[in-house]
């Protein structure tokens, strides 16, 4: 248990109370029940940490669920794609791999206890009629002509539902409690339907499927799971499970409802992911763009970003949004102690070093991770001509511009100082290359030139560096909150500039043998990470994340005091 009682989220106050009290036997059980329905996204990365997590931190256990009621949405893609998140994640339920549908023969029998025990009854009202007969929040219900209709008749019928003689629509099997209720939810919910659907594990056995308020509770309540930790929206819902638990007299877990995750530019609606995908406004589910696991995951975010993120965001009681950029700041913090430097240019202007010796390289040692003491030197080529950014050079400079100009002098980073002596233009007047002299004495490391500049850029030596493709991302809305506005739909609001593809960076030799998902920082650029879309022959990256201010740090470590 923890020390510090005073950072105990609200959560893990009623856990430590409820073993303190002995309540559940001392154990703590959670579960994570996903609809297998789409993939998971960044709200569904919270809740997963939120329940392994705590478990994990009372020496209990997670439950991976499936809450798969609904045979029409519902897809093994969708199964596998949730295990490999929850997996990559950095969490395992063992063998506690649950589905729902697993436990529809136990709650078909429970729904014949209810209709035996007068607690619930079929309806043969039209989905129209019950709709309307429900009330509103401030007018009660009107009771169903059927409500009162002989056990023994609801009893048949429900049997005949099952057994597949009556159409879609016909029917339902209803809760007997309260049309009265000021909670909708308690107005004689439905608890069964008719639907002549093949279910993804149960294939054609069933044709009459449990509401989700019939199969939430009670599957809680079979796995005997102790916490049930759930999105406010389900408050209102928790005293109809709580009275299914109660008819029925089985195992009562507790409920507990949290603020869900809302994150600026990030849609967590599955239904709204699986139309950007279906309309075209990205090219998969796991699209670098996407708030999904996969998307994050492919944009190169790291579970240990993505865990720290749902750490510091916290649990909440009210609903609220978090700031992009806190999720940026986890993915930086992290990829800053893991990835290895590495020079590109995304944006190649040639320079030709006059003074240099043709065909001649030589390999100049450089740091790979300044902030990691074991990650020691590699070598890279050097030699006449080279690749520098475009933008790192101005022909017009303004004042305080430390970088290259015609007659200024910079230095390449690990490398030599330079002066730049010629423009070369082609006939439109666009700056073909820019001739430079070099500095043989003012070596890195071994600097005797005496010489003093304020700028360092990046460059790659032109005949060894690789040619890649690197695709920029950002934001994929113009606005932080794409579904606030009633009055548009949020694909109004897709920004058209989420993507920008590069076809021809060039980056140094030495990633070639990058390995999938290895993060690199680009330096002054960005964190990038290698697209599975790589071959041997062509290297694809993803840009992650950009940099802050390491243009900065970097002119300050390089210039001799
Ligand atoms: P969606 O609206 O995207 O379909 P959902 O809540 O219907 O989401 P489920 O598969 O039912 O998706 O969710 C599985 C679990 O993840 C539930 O316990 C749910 O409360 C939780 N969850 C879903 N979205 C969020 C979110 N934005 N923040 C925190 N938890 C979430
Ligand atoms: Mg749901």
């Amino acid at each position: 248990m923890a020390d510090e009682k005073e950072s105990l989220n609200f959560i893990e106050q009623i856990i430590e109370e409820d073993l303190a009290s002995n309540k559940h036997g001392g154990v703590v059980i959670t579960r994570f029940p996903p609809e297998p329905n789409g993939y998971l996204h960044i709200g569904h990365a919270k809740s997963i940490c939120l329940n392994f997590g705590v478990a994990q931190k009372y020496g209990g256990r997670t439950n991976l669920r499936f809450d798969d009621t609904n045979p029409v949405t519902e897809d093994t893609e969708y199964v596998d794609s949730i295990k490999a998140d929850i997996r990559w994640l950095g969490f395992d339920w063992d063998d506690r791999e649950y589905y729902a549908s697993d436990y529809f023969p136990q709650l078909y029998e429970w729904a014949i206890k209810m209709i035996e025990s007068g607690k619930a009854y079929v309806d043969d009202s039209t989905a129209e009629e019950i709709a309307g007969s429900k009330g509103t929040p401030t007018e009660p219900g009107k009771e169903s002509p059927y409500r009162q209709r002989p056990e023994e008749e609801s009893l048949d019928l429900f049997k005949r539902m099952r057994a597949g003689e009556f159409p879609e629509g016909t029917r339902v099997l209803r809760a007997k409690i309260d049309m009265t209720s000021p909670n909708m939810h308690m107005r004689d919910p439905v608890m069964y339907r008719i639907k002549f659907a093949h279910h993804h594990r149960t294939g054609d056995t069933w044709c009459i499927y449990p509401m989700y308020d019939f199969a939430h509770g009670q599957s809680d309540s079979i796995e005997k799971v102790t916490h049930s930790l759930c999105s406010l929206e389900f408050e209102n819902h928790r005293p109809l499970y709580d009275w299914f638990i109660q008819a029925l007299d089985i195992y009562p877990s507790r409920q507990i409802e949290f603020a869900r995750l809302n994150v600026e530019y990030m849609l967590t609606s599955k239904r709204k992911l699986l139309r950007l995908v279906n309309e075209g406004f990205v090219r998969g589910w796991d699209d670098p763009r996407m708030s999904t696991i996969s998307g994050m995951r492919r944009r190169g975010y790291t579970p240990a970003s993505i865990r720290a993120f749902a750490d510091r965001v916290g649990i909440a009681k009210r609903e609220n949004v978090i700031e992009f950029s806190l999720l940026e700041y986890c993915v930086r913090e992290d990829l800053n102690k893991i990835a290895s430097r590495v020079m590109a240019v995304l944006d190649p202007l040639k320079m030709v070093i006059t003074n240099y010796p043709a065909g001649q390289t030589e390999y100049l040692p450089t740091e790979n991770n300044p902030e990691d003491p074991d990650a020691g030197l590699r070598e890279i080529p050097f030699g006449k001509e080279l690749y520098i950014e475009r933008d790192d050079f101005l022909e017009d400079p303004p004042k305080k511009y430390f970088r290259l100009a015609p007659g200024k002098m910079v230095r390449l980073k690990s490398a030599y100082i330079v002066e730049c002596t010629d423009v070369i233009k082609d006939a439109s007047g666009i700056i073909q290359e820019i001739h430079v002299r070099y500095f043989p004495e003012s070596k890195s490391g071994n600097d005797t030139s005496g010489i003093k500049v304020k700028g360092t850029i990046h460059w790659v030596a032109a005949t060894k560096a690789l040619d890649c493709e690197v695709r920029l991302y950002d934001r994929l809305f113009t606005v932080p909150n794409p579904s606030d506005d009633p009055q548009r739909d949020f694909t109004e609001f897709y920004n058209q500039e989420s993507l920008q593809v590069i076809k021809h960076a060039k980056v140094e030799p030495g990633v070639a043998t990058a390995s999938l998902r290895q993060s690199f920082q680009f330096l002054r650029k960005g964190y990038f990470t290698l697209d599975p879309d790589s071959s041997a022959e062509r290297l694809v990256f993803n840009l992650t994340v950009t940099l802050k201010d390491t243009w900065a740090k970097m002119a300050a470590k390089e210039q001799p005091a």
